[in-house]
């Protein structure tokens, strides 16, 4: 079977006393927990460093949110994987729909940044969802199958590769899809997948994001070809993303 992975995304928010929070979580994890599912955060570039310090020697893994591309060069601002692991990150957001909606990247740039991912040794989390207008249309389907046919690379493994479904209209709003909505949607995801790298697809996890919270973690496991989650703003209380990560376990 699959592992499960409960990825925490700050988003912008977190400063250096933010990294309590995750030495918080480091504490709160049992050895069932442990067994059990795989935990990631992903805080903000200019908090990583001291959270791979906090984490050292525990089974938390730390990521980043975004990547250039490229592995270096004139990009000024920009980051690239090589850089990410350096510090000893071991995952990458790739495509979150804040990226795509307010810094225009599209399928082509997300498989670019997944490339660059796996070229650094990371595992890239390619982030997929339609907009509430899409959903209303009824192009649901369509829209997160096109986002992984161009997005995932050729070759793509469960060891550099994770995906999440996150609906857009579902980020920060506390509404999500039902679990009806949500088993259509990670089936049709693990069936193009298939089509695309073949027997492996049944390896790579499909996270769910959007609004999880304690109190809706449990339900939303229990829906088939979701393995874990990719959590916004309950990640930035520890004692919320322990419940979730909980659920998990
Ligand atoms: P929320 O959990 O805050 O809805 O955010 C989900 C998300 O975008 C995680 O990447």
């Amino acid at each position: 079977g699959r592992r499960p992975l409960v990825a925490g995304n700050w988003k912008m928010n977190g400063l250096r006393s933010s990294v309590s929070v995750v030495e918080a979580v480091r504490n709160g994890l049992t050895p069932a927990i442990h067994d059990a599912v795989d935990v990631l955060i992903c805080p903000p570039s200019t908090l990583i460093s001291s959270c791979v310090a906090a984490t050292y020697g525990s089974p938390i893994a730390i990521g980043g949110q975004n990547l250039h591309a490229k592995p270096s060069g004139a990009f000024t601002g920009s980051i690239s994987a090589e850089m990410l692991a350096d510090l000893g990150a071991s995952y990458v957001i790739v495509g979150h729909s804040e990226r795509r909606a307010y810094h225009y990247e599209t399928d082509d740039g997300v498989h670019a940044k997944a490339l660059g991912a796996r070229r650094a040794g990371l595992c890239g989390i390619i982030c997929v969802g339609e907009t509430r207008d899409e959903r209303e249309e009824g192009r649901t389907l369509d829209i997160v199958r096109a986002q992984l046919a161009i997005g995932v690379p050729k070759g793509a493994t469960a060891a550099d590769t994770v995906i999440a479904y996150e609906p857009v209209w579902a980020i920060g709003t506390g509404l999500t899809p039902t679990p009806t909505d949500v088993a259509e949607v990670h089936a049709s995801l693990r069936e193009m997948l298939g089509r695309l790298i073949g027997p492996e697809a049944e390896k790579v996890r499909i996270l769910y994001g959007g609004s999880v919270k304690p109190s809706n973690a449990r339900e939303l496991m229990a829906v088939e070809n979701v393995d874990g989650a990719l959590v916004g703003g309950a990640s930035l209380v520890a004692d919320d993303f322990l419940g979730i990560v909980n659920a998990y376990a």
